[in-house]
């Protein structure tokens, strides 16, 4: 049997990895790439015939593991994908608002241009999105699922997203039986919404992320403690606004049920709430259609007070014109809008309207790459360029680390660390910058493990 790390090698992005068993292809995990600029050309083509993988599973929705799927059935996959349930609706939404970024991408590119193809063509289009769903078989979490007579497949809940798993295969290699596990991305434990990771089950192989290698989440460890006296701060004791960027799907749920939490406990006064983002309305439905994989904490407020998502200071904002209502909303409030880095999207126009008062505060909840927004506002330009106008910075801006979707370098450890070091075989690492995986490597051999940061394309024999 052979594994190849065809994306996510020594790199964040991208996640794809090639499992060839005897006259059987299992792709774990069809990510988009993109690490560079160019990324839509990057993404086209594949180091392998779509048309011979037999089948793929799915870790979680993020679209850096699932946003390639649509190219592969485009490029003739004919098999089926696996994944959970919740990880399959996400993951329709995800590459659903994944072809409108393609499109307004190559419509603004055209823009002022005679010929409406000069922009970069889009890498998939809706059509291509269905024909990739048609193609899922959902399977619960902790079952384990035959596919075939020498595979079979078990998901287990790793936190960091709804429906997220690691993937357990059981592969019958000649008459051995190996297991080989593929983290995907592991979350944190007492995530707000989310269940804690659970214990991945002794395997002869794992390749495991390494995001937050050599790093530390800090040491603040109360959300509502930091979410109450920002809002303190910024709406009760002054009349401003609190702008917080945050993805639609995933952090924003989880942070829209640490706010009902606060104003249902009556720990401050009523501030209105805005979430505006049509994406997190119809993500929020899909963890209300789940709320029973959600953690027990939720589980409990829902059966004292109903609805996690839904209470009487909170409105979400459909059209674009009740979007810009709110921007010239006068009393006190809190604006929760998408993209989290600030690259586009409707937190543009709340940006636009309330960077250059002095009563605003932004609060960043998620890492913001090089080169984005949100990362020129946090290493504090004091001038920002929107909608062609320079405009001074007089907003406060703050940033957490709270609602981090990944473990940091100690949970990465202690998942490996359930492994015992002398049945495992190998640990691999992927999806990480190479500092974060040295450091991870370092830390994983000094307790014994036989640890590889695999380059792009290269096979192991396993
Ligand atoms: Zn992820």
């Amino acid at each position: 049997m052979k594994l190849t790390i065809w994306g996510a090698a020594q790199q964040v992005t991208g996640s794809m990895h090639l499992l060839q068993l005897e006259k059987y292809n299992v792709l774990i995990d069809c990510g988009l790439d993109y690490e560079k600029d160019t990324y839509q050309e990057e993404n086209q083509y594949f180091p392998f015939d779509p048309s011979e993988i037999d089948l793929v599973i799915l870790t979680h929705a993020h679209i850096d593991h699932s946003g390639n799927l649509p190219t592969l059935v485009r490029m003739g996959f004919i098999g089926q994908i696996l994944s959970t349930p919740p990880t399959a609706d996400l993951t329709e939404l995800l590459l659903l608002d994944s072809v409108n970024i393609f499109l307004s991408k190559q419509n603004k590119h055209s823009k002022g241009r005679n010929r409406r193809s000069s922009g970069p063509q889009p890498l998939y289009l809706h059509k291509h999105v269905n024909e990739t769903m048609e193609r899922f078989v959902t399977i619960a979490f902790q079952k384990d699922f035959k596919v075939n007579e020498h595979l079979s497949v078990t998901f287990i809940p790793v936190g960091h997203l709804l429906g997220a798993a690691a993937v357990i295969l059981t592969v019958k290699d000649g008459e051995e039986l190996k297991k080989i596990g593929f983290t995907g991305d592991i979350g944190r434990k007492n995530y707000p919404v989310l269940v804690d990771p659970e214990q991945i089950p002794q395997v002869d192989y794992l390749v495991t992320e390494s995001t937050y290698g050599g790093r530390q989440h800090s040491a603040d460890t109360n959300l509502q403690d930091k979410l109450v006296e920002t809002i303190n701060e910024t709406c009760v004791k002054f009349p401003g606004r609190l702008i917080i960027p945050a993805f639609s799907i995933g952090r924003t749920q989880s942070l829209v049920y640490s706010l009902n939490r606060i104003f249902s406990e009556g720990l401050l006064p009523p501030v209105k709430i805005f979430v505006d983002s049509p994406l997190a309305s119809f993500a929020t439905n899909i963890y209300r259609k789940y709320q029973h994989l959600l953690n027990d904490e939720s589980q409990d407020f829902y059966r004292r007070k109903g609805d996690e998502f839904e209470f009487d200071e909170l409105s979400y904002v459909q059209d674009k014109r009740e979007s810009l209502s709110v921007s010239n909303y006068h009393e006190p409030c809190i604006i929760i809008s998408s993209a989290g880095m600030l690259e586009g999207g409707r937190i543009q126009d709340h940006l636009y309207y309330n960077i250059q008062n002095y009563y605003c505060t932004i609060l960043f909840i998620g890492y913001c790459a090089k080169g984005t927004l949100g990362n020129r506002l946090l290493r504090g330009d004091p001038i920002v360029r929107l909608r062609n106008r320079d405009l001074m910075v007089y907003a406060t801006i703050k940033q957490t680390d709270l609602l981090s979707g990944h473990g940091d370098h100690n949970d990465l450890v202690n998942t490996v660390k359930t492994q015992d070091p002398k049945k495992i075989k190998k640990v691999f690492l992927v999806h990480g910058e190479i500092k974060s995986m040295t450091s991870l490597s370092e830390a994983l051999s000094e307790e014994g493990y036989s640890v590889e940061m695999p380059l792009k394309g290269v096979g192991y024999d396993i």
